[in-house]
C-alpha cells in the first residue's frame, strides 16, 4: 500500500479498493516502525490523521470526489498548524503551538488532505544537508551515512523512504529542489506569489517559496494544485488564476526549445553528473524538443548575492523572536537586555546565528551600499539574463547540484562549502521563477537531479516536461533499500 503515488491513492480511494481511514494507519505504523533510522519527522499527529481520515471517507461516501480527498501528507514544521507545534527545526519554536493554520495547510485540509505529521528541516530553513536542525540530523534513505539534503530534508526522506507519498516543502534557495534530488523525487519550486507565505514562517521573503515534494511530475501536479491560488492575507500573493496542472501533462514536447547555459558544465560539476545530464538531454530530443545553447553570463556572482541578500532578510526576520511574546524564554532574566541575549542565545543555533550576524553586518549603516545594495544590483543582472533567455527558449536545464549528496558532518565544519553547492538552484530564487528537479540517474548508488526552470506561472510546462520524461525513464520509480 505504502508504495502508491498520489495518482494511484486518489484512484483506489474512488474504487473504494480501500478507505483513508485504512490507508492512513498503515502509515502511521510505517512510520513509527521505520522514522527511528532517518529522523525524518518532529511530530506526529495520529489523532489529527485519524479524524481527518475519517472524515474524508465521509465526504467520498456522500458523493464528493477530488485528487486530495482522503490523500495523506504532511507539512514541513514551518507551515503552521493550529495547535501543534511548529518549531522551525528550532529549539526557539520547540514550546511554540501556532494559533492559526498556514494558508497552504487551510487550503490543504479543505481539499480533504490527511496530515501525518510535521517534517523535520534545518534550524529555520537554514541550510543544504538537514543537519543544522535543534531535532538531530535527517539521514538519506538511500544511504544512511549521507545527508538527505536540505533545508526540506524530513519532506525528502520520508517521502523517498515511502513513509507517505508527498510532502509540503519550501525553497529559499533550493531547499525543495536539492533534497529531492538528494533522494529521487520530484520537487517543485513555484512562481514567487504563486503560493501563499501567510503562517509560512519566514527566513528571506522576498525569495522564499513553498511547493510539493513528491515521486512524480503527476503528483506533484495534484499537490501544487491543491496549493497555489491568490491569498489577500499575503501582500506578495498575485492575483494570476490557478491552471490545471493535471491538464496539460500529456501535452507534446514536439518542437519544445530548451536551452543549456554554457556555464553549467564549468569545473565545479561532477563529470558522472554532466554525463547523466547529457542522457537526458538526449532522452528529451527523443520526445521532440530542441537543444540550444545559452548563456547566463551573471550565474558566477549569485552566489555572494544570495547570502547577503538572504542574511539580510533573515536578520530583520527573526528579530521577532526575542523571547518576549513567544518562543524560548531564558531563566531568571536580570533585566530587558538579558532577556534578549539570553533567550536569543540558547533558542538560536550556530547558523542562525551566523547568519543574523552576517545579515546585521551588511545592513548596518557604511556597508549598506556595498554589500546589500551591490547584492540587489546583482539580484537584477541575474534575472535580466533569465529574460534574454527565455526570449529565446522555452525552459532551461541543468543540473540540480553539482555533487550527490555528502556524507553527514563533511561539511561542518566549513559552512562556505556548503553554500557553494547551491550554485545551479538560487538564481531561480533570486529573480523569483519557478523551478523544478526530477531523477536523472545515479552516481555510487546515489541519485541524481536534473532541474528544469521556466518564465514566471509557466509550472505547467515544468510538470508537462518532467511527466513526459517519467513516461519515457524509470528513475524515479526506484525505490532505496531496505524501504
Ligand atoms: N541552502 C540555502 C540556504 O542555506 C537554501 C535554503 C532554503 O532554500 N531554505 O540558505
Amino acid at each position: 500500500m505504502h508504495q502508491m503515488t498520489l495518482a494511484e491513492i486518489a484512484r483506489g480511494l474512488a474504487d473504494k479498493k480501500f478507505s483513508s481511514e485504512e490507508l492512513t494507519k498503515v502509515l502511521l505504523a510505517r512510520i513509527t516502525q521505520l522514522d527511528p533510522q532517518l529522523n525524518s519527522f518532529i511530530s506526529l499527529t495520529e489523532e489529527l490523521a485519524l479524524e481527518q481520515a475519517k472524515a474524508a471517507d465521509v465526504r467520498r461516501a456522500n458523493g464528493e470526489s477530488g485528487a486530495l480527498l482522503g490523500a495523506p501528507i504532511a507539512h514541513k514544521d514551518l507551515f503552521c498548524t493550529q495547535g501543534i507545534r511548529t518549531s522551525c527545526g528550532s529549539k526557539m519554536l520547540d514550546n511554540f503551538k501556532a494559533p492559526y493554520d498556514a494558508t497552504v495547510v487551510a487550503k490543504l485540509a479543505a481539499a480533504g488532505a490527511v496530515t501525518l505529521g510535521k517534517t523535520n528541516m534545518d534550524e529555520f530553513a537554514m541550510g543544504s544537508a538537514n543537519e543544522s536542525s535543534w531535532y538531530g540530523a535527517v539521514k538519506n534513505p538511500w544511504n544512511l551515512e549521507h545527508v538527505p539534503g536540505g533545508s526540506s530534508g524530513g519532506s525528502a526522506a520520508a517521502v523517498a523512504a515511502r513513509l507517505l507519498p508527498a510532502a509540503t516543502a519550501t525553497d529559499t534557495g533550493g531547499s525543495i529542489r536539492q533534497p529531492a534530488a538528494f533522494t529521487n523525487l520530484t520537487g517543485l519550486k513555484p512562481t514567487y506569489g504563486r503560493v501563499s507565505r501567510w503562517g509560512m514562517i519566514a527566513y528571506a521573503s522576498s525569495l522564499d517559496q513553498g511547493g510539493p515534494l513528491a515521486r512524480t511530475a503527476e503528483d506533484c501536479a495534484i499537490l501544487l494544485q491543491g496549493m497555489a491560488g491568490f491569498d489577500q492575507n499575503d501582500s506578495t500573493s498575485i492575483d494570476e488564476p490557478v491552471p490545471d496542472y493535471s491538464a496539460s501533462l500529456g501535452d507534446s514536447l514536439q518542437g519544445l526549445r530548451i536551452g543549456v547555459p554554457k556555464e553549467y558544465f564549468s569545473a565545479g560539476l561532477d563529470p558522472r553528473i554532466a554525463e547523466l545530464i547529457q542522457n537526458s538531454i538526449k532522452e528529451l530530443q527523443k520526445l521532440g524538443a530542441v537543444i540550444k545553447e545559452i548563456s547566463l553570463p551573471n550565474m558566477q556572482h549569485a552566489i555572494p548575492a544570495y547570502y547577503v541578500i538572504a542574511p539580510a532578510e533573515a536578520s530583520s526576520n527573526l528579530s521577532r523572536f526575542d523571547g518576549v511574546r513567544f518562543g524560548h524564554r531564558c531563566e531568571n532574566p536580570e533585566n530587558l537586555i538579558d532577556l534578549y541575549k539570553r533567550s536569543r542565545g540558547e533558542g538560536f543555533g550556530p547558523e542562525v546565528q551566523r547568519r543574523i550576524m552576517v545579515g546585521a553586518y551588511a545592513l548596518s549603516a557604511g556597508y549598506y551600499d556595498a554589500y546589500y545594495l551591490k547584492a540587489q544590483k546583482i539580484r537584477r543582472l541575474v534575472k535580466n539574463d533569465f529574460m534574454a533567455a527565455f526570449n529565446e527558449v522555452d525552459i532551461i536545464l541543468g543540473p540540480t547540484t553539482p555533487n550527490p549528496a555528502w556524507k553527514l558532518g563533511a561539511k561542518n565544519s566549513d559552512p562556505v562549502a556548503a553554500y557553494l553547492e547551491d550554485v545551479y538552484t538560487i538564481t531561480a530564487n533570486l529573480a523569483g521563477l519557478p523551478g523544478l528537479s526530477m531523477p536523472a540517474g545515479f552516481v555510487d548508488g546515489l541519485p541524481v537531479g536534473v532541474q528544469l526552470l521556466a518564465p514566471y506561472f509557466q509550472e505547467g510546462r515544468l510538470l508537462n516536461v518532467a511527466h513526459q520524461y517519467q513516461l519515457h525513464t524509470d528513475w524515479h520509480t526506484r525505490t532505496p533499500q531496505g524501504f
